[in-house]
């Protein structure tokens, strides 16, 4: 069986977590599986990383930030390549270069064009385990690119397509898809399964369990996808498909928190044709993302 797991930044957190990894992935192998495993960085790492370029400049050089981000994800796949050596398990890591994720030339958020699955299914032929660093590809120039944060998720998703894996495992530290965030609503349950148009509305709504462009992706190719936790292996997870069985299911699966918006309320703006459009123009230019537009006629009590 051809499984693609991807292991999120806390569970690569520090060593010890990823020898428990590579203990894992000795099971895996024992129990037949053939496995393609995409690490993260470990946590905090990107974050790091972007505030070391921070501390030259607020505005690095795109090209530049994707070669010291991609850094990250590298040493995770080599850390994991050695301690599966050492374990006996045939391994090789791998970059974005050689599994030839190509991708457009927008540094820091690029889209993948292609993978070429070919490279990755010889080496799954030759016995390898083969370990791949996530969030990066190489664009159509050549340069190193990253996809975006949380990107990891996205390359999982768009390897487990390139080479047709049965299964695709995103591990992090929760037990799958929760009711709502676990952190700020402890007592949170868990979905057994969910449709892939429900979990792309909870990702786009800031569940970051799973990236919003690898539910896009898993959706589209129809890949068969399970959020699970890397402390909790017992647990099943949660399975995101498109069979939607449970015809009785609640109307209101989960709530989804995002706190990078901001809402901001403009009274008083006079109701002429024009107007509004014009408010719209100036955020454009100011790259202003907006989300959602509530537009009611209102009375302000003072000017009244
Ligand atoms: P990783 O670093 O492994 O990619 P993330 O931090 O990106 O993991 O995603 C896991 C986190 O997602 C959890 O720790 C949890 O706080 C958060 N989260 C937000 N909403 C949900 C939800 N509905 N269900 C589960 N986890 C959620
Ligand atoms: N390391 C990257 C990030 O922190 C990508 C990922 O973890 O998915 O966003
Ligand atoms: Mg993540």
């Amino acid at each position: 069986m051809l499984v693609v797991q991807k292991y999120g930044g806390t569970s690569v957190g520090s060593l010890g977590r990823i020898k428990n990894i590579a203990a894992k992935v000795r099971t895996d192998v024992m129990q037949g599986k053939q496995l393609i495993i995409i690490l993260s960085a470990m946590s905090g790492v990107t974050n790091q990383l972007i505030e070391n370029a921070h501390f030259f400049s607020k505005t690095p050089q795109p090209r530049a930030l994707d070669m010291l981000l991609a850094t990250g994800e590298n040493a995770s796949v080599s850390l994991l390549t050695i301690a599966l050596e050492k374990l006996k398990i045939k391994t090789i890591g791998i970059s974005a270069r050689e599994a030839k994720i190509i991708t457009d030339c927008h540094h820091g958020k690029a889209k993948i064009q292609s993978i070429d699955g070919q490279y990755i299914l010889q080496k799954i032929e030759d016995g390898f385990v083969v370990i791949v660093s996530g969030f990066q590809g190489i664009s159509t120039a050549g340069d190193i690119t990253t996809l975006g944060r949380g990107g990891s998720d996205l390359s999982a998703v768009a390897i487990a397509g390139a080479v047709n894996a049965e299964l695709c495992e995103i591990y992090s530290d929760v037990n799958g898809v929760l009711t709502a965030d676990p952190r700020i609503v402890p007592n949170a349950s868990q979905i057994e399964r969910i449709s892939y148009e429900e979990m792309l509305e909870l990702s786009s709504l800031g569940a970051k369990v799973l990236q919003v462009r690898s539910v896009q992706l898993a959706t589209k190719l129809n890949i068969r996808l399970v959020a699970k936790n890397t402390f909790n292996l017992d647990n099943a997870g949660t399975l995101i498909t498109n069979e939607d069985e449970d015809m009785e299911k609640p109307d209101v699966r989960a709530i989804a928190l995002d706190t990078s918006k901001a809402r901001v309320t403009m009274r008083g703006i006079e109701d002429k044709p024009g107007v509004v459009a014009a408010i719209f123009d100036k955020l454009e230019q100011a790259s202003v993302n907006i989300d959602m537009i509530i537009q009611n006629i209102g009375h302000d009590l003072k000017a009244n």
